[in-house]
């Protein structure tokens, strides 16, 4: 075990330099409470037992581990294999954090659930979970957002949930976060915030990779089974970092296990036409440490410190701030960053389909793009573990633009 591992965060919510509470006084009494319950829920035995028992019944986990043999002949290197978290119920990761988070507000007695989301799937997944715990659900969204969304605002509506359009500013991701602070600062008695990735204020961060961590403890067990031995390499998309996180956890105490996180090249390296805040060695611009959204990590910004614009194909992944465990992980060396441009994304995509029969989220579709350079570099006894960490039924509209 390296110091890496299990002993981050401190106390203070800090991975190194990053991660901490940067919110407004109001906001200190909320996140202390919610520290407080996360750390009691998750010694808990009980409640561990329903999270377990709702991720296996609800969500569909274990998620399988699959060798994709003719991904892996196609490249001629690595033996690869895909953690299928598309499988999951909703399509992606991110059921597992709202299932934890859910419970966690039923276990506090909030009996309403907040959040924000950009292209809709974190909104989905929570209206989702609100449904099966039978919670009062507000998803702030930006207009913009919305028209560019409408199929996941009637998923949202259709579950339950009450969708409610920000028209301040961009009207997009950011100025949905300002309304449901907002929101939680007025109604925190009886809300919970739930937050969609490795993001935010402690205890966020933390609680979100705890959240997701049964990916790499699965994978780790499933590939022991598989080749009796570690993998060589992890590659998973980095938008926030939570499916990232979730996969690398349980190995970062394995150093002979490398990790890369693929972040979104968008469609050059200048400011504002990516989504890559830890790959500057790969010459992506505007990266620096700063605040936003409560936590000091990794932020694209302008010269004079505005919040940059960001561009990507990928949704999921276009967002100018990284989780703070992420920075730490980049800063020691421990992850390698690096970006797929929208075209290698987008071609990715359009391979593993053809090849293996599964049409990967675009998110996803980043990491496999790095594995299409990198598989056919190593040697055929390696082995990559890649996380799939979404479906592309959701990406079809903007990929039939391509066929
Ligand atoms: C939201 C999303 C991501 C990005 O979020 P992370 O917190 O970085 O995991 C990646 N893949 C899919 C399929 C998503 O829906």
């Amino acid at each position: 075990m390296t110091a890496t591992s299990q002993t981050w965060p401190d106390a203070r919510g800090r991975f190194g330099p990053y991660g901490g509470r940067y919110v407004p006084e109001t906001l200190m009494a909320p996140l202390e409470e919610l520290e407080r319950a996360y750390e009691a829920a998750r010694a808990d035995a009980e409640f561990m037992a329903l999270l377990d028992a709702e991720l296996k019944n609800f969500a569909g986990r274990p998620t399988p581990l699959q060798f994709a043999s003719r991904l892996t002949e196609h490249l001629g290197g690595a033996r690869i294999y895909l953690k299928r978290e598309d499988l999951l119920h909703t399509g992606a990761h991110k059921i597992n954090n709202c299932l934890g988070q859910g419970l966690l507000a039923v276990r506090m007695g909030k009996k309403r659930i907040i959040a924000e989301t950009g292209a809709g799937q974190h909104g989905v997944a929570t209206a989702t979970v609100a449904a099966r715990l039978g919670l009062e659900c507000v998803v702030y969204m930006g207009t913009e957002d919305m028209e560019r969304q409408r199929l996941n605002v009637s998923r949202m509506r259709m579950l339950g949930a009450e969708v409610v359009g920000v028209n301040a500013g961009s009207r997009t991701l950011k100025d949905a976060i300002n309304e449901a602070m907002r929101d939680w600062v007025t109604n925190v008695r009886t809300t919970h915030y739930l937050l969609g990735s490795v993001l935010g204020a402690h205890p966020y961060p933390r609680m979100v990779r705890d959240f997701h961590a049964c990916i790499g403890r699965e994978a780790r067990a499933q590939i022991l089974a598989a080749e009796k031995r570690l993998p060589d390499t992890l590659v998973a998309c980095v938008g926030g970092g939570s499916n990232a996180i979730g996969l690398f956890y349980d190995f970062l105490g394995d150093a002979s296990v490398k990790m890369v996180g693929v972040e979104a090249g968008g469609r050059g390296t200048g400011l504002g036409e990516h989504a890559a805040r830890l790959a500057f060695q790969a010459g992506f611009s505007g990266a620096r440490p700063g605040v936003l959204q409560g936590t000091y990590s990794c932020v694209l910004q302008t010269p004079d410190g505005q919040i940059a614009a960001t561009h990507s194909v990928s949704a999921g992944l276009d967002y100018p701030a990284v989780g703070p465990e992420h920075a730490w992980l980049a800063e020691q060396g421990r992850a390698e960053y690096t970006a797929a441009s929208d075209e290698a994304a987008i071609d990715a995509a359009r391979t593993l389909a053809r090849i293996e029969g599964i049409i990967p989220a675009l998110e996803s579709a980043h990491a496999l793009a790095e594995i299409i350079l990198r598989a056919p570099k190593m040697r055929r006894e390696e082995i990559i573990i890649m996380n799939l960490s979404g479906r592309g039924d959701k990406d079809m509209e903007i990929l039939s633009k391509y066929l």
